[in-house]
């Protein structure tokens, strides 16, 4: 980074280069404004890299999320093509195996949140991916509307992009340590911005640590596997039963008491473990397969084999085959709130906090980027 890059002030600068970030810094050099993106690490290291790249619209949680993530997934679309990011595949497949199950997908067929769904039969679903052979399948819904990005690629292009498009400035390899706007101090010396966005993933400590703990922020961890190509194509992402039960736009149904009542029976170990079943597919044929969900302030850093053992006992029920060898292991944790989805916070006037507390931020960053740029540039001052 030279120093003439770094002289003069910024209009913004957003302290962290994942999605929430690099989202941030998008919506305000869309509108013309001088940006610098600074992360401590090298490259991209954090949730944004770890997680799915499944852009997710169908089952997020009902209003707010559910348009962040419909006009999100419309910004990737558009970026996507910009910044040369292909999309791996589209579309959702939520695989029922229960009655209990099928009551949960129509009910929420009768929903606004239907919008890009529809329901097939299980004969359907055999036909369009014979593959797909669980004994047990009793309704598939099918939702068009899913993207699915490779995040370890897609994540450095972005940032690249923004710097060749758009003239963003990213400075990595800088912690920053300080703010009292206009001066950001960071371990590479002062830079000076208008304003500034935090966007730090799951770190509360570091800037405005105070501010933070008023809202009992804690991490997530979450275990996940590649698994060899299976030798076919998917019909989109997979997902099961486990997942009717966790994701808020169907499991808040009242059609879902029962679901979750007898998984409770059932799947007793899953639950423990907040194990649900989300199957994604890369260019190269092989599976991304997850999740686990453990909540504590400092995960431990291990992956346990009992646990990936559960994930694939799903998988092998949800899709009636079974796994092909794990070719890589891998942990991430996300900042997680028990009571809201995403936090935006002022600490001063021309600051703001950004953190996504539900796990979502792929799905809703480009939104909630927006949110933050309207919020610090928007506001009309008072006479
Ligand atoms: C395993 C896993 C699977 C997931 N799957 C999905 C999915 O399929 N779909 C979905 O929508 N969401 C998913 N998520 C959630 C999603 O990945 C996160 O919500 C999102 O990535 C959060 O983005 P972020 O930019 O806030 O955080 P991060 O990606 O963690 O980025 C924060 C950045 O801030 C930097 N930083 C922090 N403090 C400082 C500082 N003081 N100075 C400089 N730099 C700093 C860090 O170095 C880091 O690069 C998943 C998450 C995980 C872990």
């Amino acid at each position: 980074m030279s120093r003439s890059q770094l002289s003069g002030r910024f209009d913004l600068a957003v302290v962290g280069a994942g999605i929430v970030g690099l989202a941030t810094a998008f919506a305000a050099a869309r509108r013309g404004l001088r940006v610098i993106v600074i992360d401590r690490d090298a490259q991209a290291n954090g949730a944004s890299v770890r997680n799915f790249g499944f852009v997710t619209v169908t089952g997020q949680e009902r209003g707010s999320m559910w348009a962040r993530a419909r006009h999100s997934r419309e910004v990737w679309c558009e970026v996507a093509a910009a910044a040369g990011i292909p999309i791996v595949h589209t579309g959702l497949w939520m695989c029922a195996r229960r009655p209990e199950s099928v009551g949960v997908l129509e009910a929420f067929m009768a929903t606004e949140m239907a919008a890009d769904c529809r329901l097939l039969t299980p004969a359907e679903a055999r036909r369009r991916c014979p593959q797909l052979s669980a004994p047990e399948l009793a309704a598939v819904l099918e939702s068009t509307i899913e993207l699915r990005v490779e995040s370890r690629q897609a994540i450095p292009r972005l940032a690249a992009w923004l710097a060749s498009a758009h003239g963003v400035t990213v400075m990595r390899n800088t912690t920053v340590c300080a703010i009292d706007a206009p001066n950001v101090d960071t371990s590479s010396g002062r830079v000076q911005a208008d304003r500034v966005a935090v966007c730090p993933g799951d770190d509360f400590n570091g800037l405005y640590p105070e501010r933070l703990e008023a809202y009992a922020l804690t991490r997530c961890k979450l275990q996940m596997l590649r698994l060899a190509a299976p030798g076919f194509k998917l019909p989109g992402a997979l997902m099961s039963d486990l997942g009717l039960g966790r994701y808020r736009g169907y499991a808040d149904l009242a059609a879902a008491a029962p679901l979750k009542a007898r998984l409770a029976v059932e799947q007793a170990q899953h639950l423990k473990h907040g194990i649900h079943l989300i199957v994604v597919q890369c260019a190269d044929g092989s599976l991304i397969v997850g999740d686990s969900h453990h909540y504590a302030s400092t995960p431990d850093p291990f992956s346990y084999e009992a646990i990936d053992a559960l994930i694939l006992d799903e998988f092998r029920s949800a899709l009636g085959i079974e796994p092909p060898p794990t070719i890589e292991r891998w942990i991430g944790t996300y900042a997680s709130a028990a009571d809201r989805p995403v936090l935006i916070d002022a600490p001063e006037p021309s600051v703001r906090i950004a953190i996504v507390t539900c796990g979502a931020g792929a799905s809703t960053g480009f939104a909630i980027g927006e949110e933050v740029i309207a919020s610090l540039f928007d506001v009309v001052a008072a006479p």
